[in-house]
């Protein structure tokens, strides 16, 4: 599997790699563990926040959203913006908004992620969370007697809903009870890391996870690969527990060392850059290792918990592990035929509204009198291609989400997301793994940009 670059990264130059655990170095079945989510925040608003009880018989249905949309929390909708903040495709509640109606809403204006009226859905957790949202949307419209609570409301209780759910361990919990239903076992990842360790880098590990957790989920996942009976301890030259990114690597936060075989904390005086710690910060930890900030490679899931902040702050080089990736690969390699079509049928568009524009100038520009029966025949072939193009549009678009199309794209321009990650992540890949086809030497160049005055 494939590493994709957006900027130069000489892995030789690399002393140190830093992973995120969950999502990142310990991946979830995905869907499994959404739809765990999503039903402990259904019942967290029936039961804390005495939301209505037809709320317990949604289905999770993991197609009403994808990852990168924004919630516009004024109208109840979900939308989707491309790299320039362009709207180019709304939902309310589960109900797609056409296209009319959408620029009539939203008047073409460019959306603003710091207003308040919106909110940007990048995380692990933004599938049940906008799943939820839009089904409630749906239920306040199909059902206005039952009193849910307006859009604002509804997306703080959400946000609510799940901070509780992590907050009262209701969520780990369910997987420390069934691992293996929840996370998956990659022997890969093992041998990938074990390829960087043997060139001489250093393998740490900064989670927000404590470590009863952290310890569960490496003890699952890394240990079983370890050769000559090694435990995750020894493979990771450090690990850090509860790390509170993003605070880890802006703000100068204290270490706790962890005693492994109690989960006890005491303090210490470092170094910080090797063992077991809890707490901590990226400053003591760069003291300690001596490495500069271009020397450190960090991988997460999320960009601005592990991605944006450390990148402005500490100058770490970013990878970023996007699980859909795989999947959009799949099917952009599916839909090429389909694309194919798509484009040849927008030239022979451009070519009847060429023809179209000609028509016109005969009359603007020469004063002749314009040939009705020519542009009408225009008129019906471009009417002909536009009904052929929605279709194959359509047919394109159920190859990635049948709902919202594609997660990195918005039509012909990238999709916001995928504008984050090409702003703040170095390389980016489906999964850490991937690293096992690449060399622990290799020198990560970007493809040429193609500028438009270069077609
Ligand atoms: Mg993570």
């Amino acid at each position: 599997m494939t590493i994709y670059v957006n900027r130069v990264l000489n892995m030789k130059q690399i002393k140190a790699i830093g992973f995120d655990m969950d999502h990142t170095l310990v991946r979830y079945q995905k869907k499994t563990f959404e739809e765990l989510t999503y039903s402990e925040m259904k019942n967290k608003l029936v039961s804390k926040l005495n939301y209505p009880k037809r709320i317990l018989e949604l289905e999770f249905d993991h197609e009403l959203t994808i990852r990168g949309l924004v919630i516009d929390k004024q109208n109840g909708n979900l939308i989707k913006i491309s790299l320039h903040s362009r709207i180019k495709q709304a939902f309310h509640g589960t109900r797609q908004i056409d296209y009319k109606e959408m620029m009539a809403l939203y008047r073409g204006e460019f959306i603003d992620l710091n207003d308040k009226r919106f909110e940007a859905i990048d995380t692990t957790f933004s599938v049940p969370y906008a799943v939820l949202f839009s089904q409630i949307v749906q239920l306040k419209t199909d059902y206005p007697q039952e009193g849910y609570p307006d859009y604002n409301t509804l997306e703080a209780d959400l946000i609510d809903a799940l901070d509780m759910s992590h907050r009262d361990g209701s969520l780990k919990g369910e997987v420390a009870k069934n691992v293996s239903k929840y996370i998956v076992k990659d022997e890969q990842t093992v041998r990938a890391l074990e390829r960087f360790k043997a060139s001489g880098k250093k393998l740490w590990v900064i989670t927000n996870s404590d470590y009863n957790y952290t310890k569960l989920l490496l003890d699952y996942a890394i240990n079983p690969f370890l050769k000559d009976g090694k435990h995750w301890r020894d493979f990771f030259d450090l690990v850090i527990t509860l790390a509170a990114k993003p605070r880890f690597f802006t703000e100068k936060l204290p270490f706790l060392q962890v005693d492994p075989e109690t989960g006890l904390m005491n303090n210490s005086e470092g170094p910080f850059d090797k063992g077991l710690f809890q707490g901590g910060c990226a400053k003591l930890l760069q003291r300690d290792c001596g490495f500069s900030g271009e020397q450190i490679l960090y991988l997460g899931d999320h960009i601005y918990g592990d991605i944006l902040s450390l990148k402005k702050s500490c100058n770490w080089r970013t990878a970023l592990v996007i699980e859909e990736l795989e999947q959009e690969v799949e099917a952009f390699n599916k839909g090429a035929s389909v694309l194919k079509k798509i484009e040849s049928l927008m030239s022979e568009k451009m070519t009847c509204e060429k023809k179209l524009d000609e028509l016109y100038a005969q009359e603007y520009e020469n004063g002749l009198k314009i040939d009705k029966k020519s542009v009408d025949q225009e008129f019906e072939k471009i009417k002909q291609i536009d009904g052929q193009l929605s279709e194959q549009i359509k047919a394109y678009q159920a190859f990635f989400n049948p709902n919202w199309g594609e997660v990195m794209r918005s039509g012909q321009e990238a999709s916001r997301f995928a504008g984050q990650v090409e702003k703040y992540a170095c390389i980016y890949m489906s999964k850490v793994s991937n690293f096992i086809d690449y060399s622990p030497r290799t020198y990560f160049r970007p493809h040429k940009k193609v500028l438009p005055h270069e077609f």
